[in-house]
């Protein structure tokens, strides 16, 4: 019997079967916006192939004035029909089954001709939208169910109707956004109809075996958005109007509530599923951090909804469904839910990837074949870096041999995941301790690589992943010899060092963030546990105002606001907790002395004292690489990978990626 009973069962969706209940949910990855197709085509057929029954593709727009962006994809004219029919076939060619989304970004699209039914501008987009006539409304109906005809010619299972997350159909759903005064506005039946409208029409005019899957708003985050009740009514609506299955989407993109991000709890969203269970006939799709077999399983079994839908977790790992299907679920490169190299790439206009799996949508651009003469490798370092290229190059047949000098694998990440939300990294480690194990490669902890031992291994080549070390703050007074207490981020975060209530933090980059985030919030049970999560972000309950655990006062020389290289998707939860926790940022200080009584610093020619029982220097990092001269001397070939190559702007992104490039070129 398998071990995720309910996740392997069968289902029917419309007229479809399934024999698993995952969805591979829709997600944007800038793919959909290359022309032809084929890269999509490539990473889709690469899920379908490991198991993943039911994929939604990212949002195609019905027309130009719901595109997302200038450069981003609609689907209205039969000349793209055939990059379609590549996606579709390479995907039915592999075993599963594809639905197109169709997506109007209303006034959530970044281009010049942005419409709405109001005209009231986004709080998160600065352009003012034109309010749509009625005859803009009926011309966009149409345009869905042209979309999904053509959806159809091309060889689609269905269609996903996006209507959530505050794009166009939630627009005119929600009181917030829709004051209109004619049949599309006002009372609740007429704020509903164009949702309606769109899947009676679509469902008159494409096959009955065509699967028509709405994405409603279970939860809105938003002032005045839908209740609870209205939810359960369109809901019944929607299925009377001809859907097959509705799948759920969490909070507007405005909402001031983290819905996808590291803050938040897994599965913390599905009780909103839950709540329309048994209202309806058709299947109900949860979603929102489901991110393992385990916690999928929990949901079906909880009987929160009747399907779960996941998108970044097969980002991360392609082989999801079948690790889990046969068995070697501790083999998933598990979502670490960063949206690093995913949304924050997309956002900025690069194609997404993974930071845990770098060749994500990158696919045709790795290649796993074996190399032509395997040859005897050894790695020094196993952080993120050593270890990502030290299971690659394994994995391809290599003998290798890893050096660590200290008891365990995993570098800065055993720091990082001490950080609150950042738990998920232990399942990286999982990951990689696995992969090691199944790789063959010879570990060697608590043991530092020397010029000897390597030359005595007859390695054919040596990579240095030695990491890096934190860089010292150059401030009279900062080796504690005025009396203050000084620690390094390092001693803070392993959990030892007593803390004094008024800190100072010496820099403003990502790690004093984290820093902060862990002083403050370090055993705050809200990361990891619904009710407390809900309580901290007021979702359904008043937010208690707690007194701030530390008074922390964060400086830096460079002028600005801090944290500016925190990533676009996840930065403003954090600026959020350490807001509302009080937090005094300084820039443009000018260091004078650290004493007994605090942090001497100037601000515009002024002197001022930061008054602080402890000190945490959080001053970046320099590369870790003493080995790599004496190996130039001893003639090894040496390749430097991850922080021992740069350490400034090094993140895990690039040290696995670093290390996963290397292992396929060795
Ligand atoms: P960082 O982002 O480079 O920031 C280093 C900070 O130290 C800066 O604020 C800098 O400010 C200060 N600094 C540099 N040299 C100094 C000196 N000699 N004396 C005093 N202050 C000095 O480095 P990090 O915070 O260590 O982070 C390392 C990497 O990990 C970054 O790429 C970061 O983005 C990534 N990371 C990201 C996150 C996240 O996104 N949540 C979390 C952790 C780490 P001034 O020079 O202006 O004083
Ligand atoms: Fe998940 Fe991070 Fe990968 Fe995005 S980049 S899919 S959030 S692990």
């Amino acid at each position: 019997m398998s071990t995720y009973p309910n996740l392997f069962t069968p289902i029917t969706v419309g007229k479809m079967e399934l024999p698993n209940r995952l969805l591979m949910g829709s997600m944007h990855t800038g793919l959909e916006d290359i022309a032809g197709l084929e890269r999509l085509a490539t990473y889709f057929a690469a899920r379908a192939a490991e198991g993943c029954a039911l994929m939604v593709t990212g949002g195609f727009s019905p027309n130009a004035t719901g595109r997302l962006s200038d450069g981003a994809a609609s689907f209205d004219h039969e000349f793209q029909v055939p990059g379609h029919r590549r996606v579709t076939d390479a995907v039915h060619h592999a075993g599963g089954r594809i639905l197109l989304q169709i997506i109007h970004a209303g006034r959530y699209g970044y281009h010049a001709d942005i419409v709405a039914p109001s005209a009231l501008a986004a709080p998160i987009n600065k352009q003012m939208p034109r309010e749509m006539t009625e005859a803009d409304i009926e011309e966009t109906i149409e345009d869905f169910v042209r979309c999904a005809a053509l959806a159809q010619d091309a060889g689609y299972d269905g269609v996903e109707i996006m209507g959530s997350e505050g794009y166009l159909l939630t627009q005119f759903i929600a009181a917030r956004t829709n004051a209109r005064d004619d049949g599309w506005g006002g009372n609740f039946e007429n704020r509903i109809r164009l949702a309606l409208e769109i899947v009676r029409r679509t469902r008159a005019f494409v096959d009955s075996a065509f699967v028509i899957m709405f994405r409603l708003s279970v939860l809105d985050l938003v002032e005045n958005g839908s209740s609870p009740d209205e939810i359960v009514m369109l809901a019944q609506q929607l299925e009377a109007a001809g859907c097959d299955v509705l799948n759920s989407g969490i909070g507007w993109h405005e909402a001031p509530v983290p819905t996808i991000a590291q803050a938040v709890p897994r599965a913390a969203f599905t009780s909103y599923t839950k709540a329309i269970k048994g209202m309806v006939g058709i299947p109900l799709i949860a979603s929102n951090r489901i991110n393992t077999p385990d916690v999928a399983e929990k949901v079906l079994a909880s009987g929160d909804a009747d399907m779960v839908s996941m998108a970044r977790p097969f980002l991360a790992d392609p082989g999801f469904v079948a690790k889990a299907r046969d068995g070697h679920a501790e083999e998933i490169n598990t979502c670490i839910a960063c949206n690093q190299a995913c949304l924050d790439r997309y956002f900025v206009g690069r194609v997404s990837s993974c930071l845990v799996n770098p060749s994500a949508c990158h696919e045709t651009e790795f290649d796993f074949a074996p190399p032509a003469l395997p040859s005897r490798i050894a790695i020094v370092g196993a952080g993120v870096a050593g270890l990502a290229c030290a299971v690659t190059a394994a994995g391809r047949g290599h003998d290798v041999t890893l050096f660590e000098a200290a008891d365990r694998i995993g570098g800065q990440f055993n720091l990082a995941r001490r950080v609150p939300g950042k738990y998920e990294f232990d399942e990286t480690l999982r990951y990689f301790r696995v992969q090691l194990e199944k790789t063959g490669v010879d570990v060697r902890l608590g043991q530092s690589a020397t010029t000897s031992n390597l030359d005595d291994g007859n390695f054919d080549a040596v990579v240095l992943a030695s990491g890096v070390a934190p860089r010292p703050a150059d401030i009279d007074g900062i080796d504690g010899i005025n009396g203050a207490q000084v620690l390094g981020y390092m001693e803070v975060l392993e959990g030892n060092a007593e803390i004094g209530r008024r800190v100072a933090i010496i820099g403003g980059g990502g790690i004093a963030f984290d820093v902060a985030l862990y002083l403050l919030e370090g055993d705050d049970d809200s990361f990891t546990d619904t009710d407390a999560f809900r309580q901290s972000w007021g979702i359904g309950v008043a937010r208690e105002e707690a007194q701030p655990r530390h008074e922390i006062t964060m400086v830096q020389r460079t002028p600005g606001p801090m944290g500016r290289g925190l990533g676009k998707s996840t930065g403003w939860i954090h600026r959020a907790i350490l807001k509302r926790n009080q937090v005094r940022q300084l820039s443009g200080v000018t260091y004078r002395r650290l004493a007994v009584d605090g942090l001497h610093i100037e601000v515009d020619g002024a002197p001022m004292t930061i008054a602080a029982d402890t000190v945490i220097v959080c001053a970046g990092q320099e590369p870790r690489n003493e080995l790599m001269a004496a190996l130039a001397a001893a003639e090894m070939p040496v390749h430097t990978i991850g922080g021992a190559l740069k350490a400034g702007e090094l993140d895990a992104e690039r040290a696995i990626r670093e290390g996963v490039e290397l292992g396929l070129k060795l």
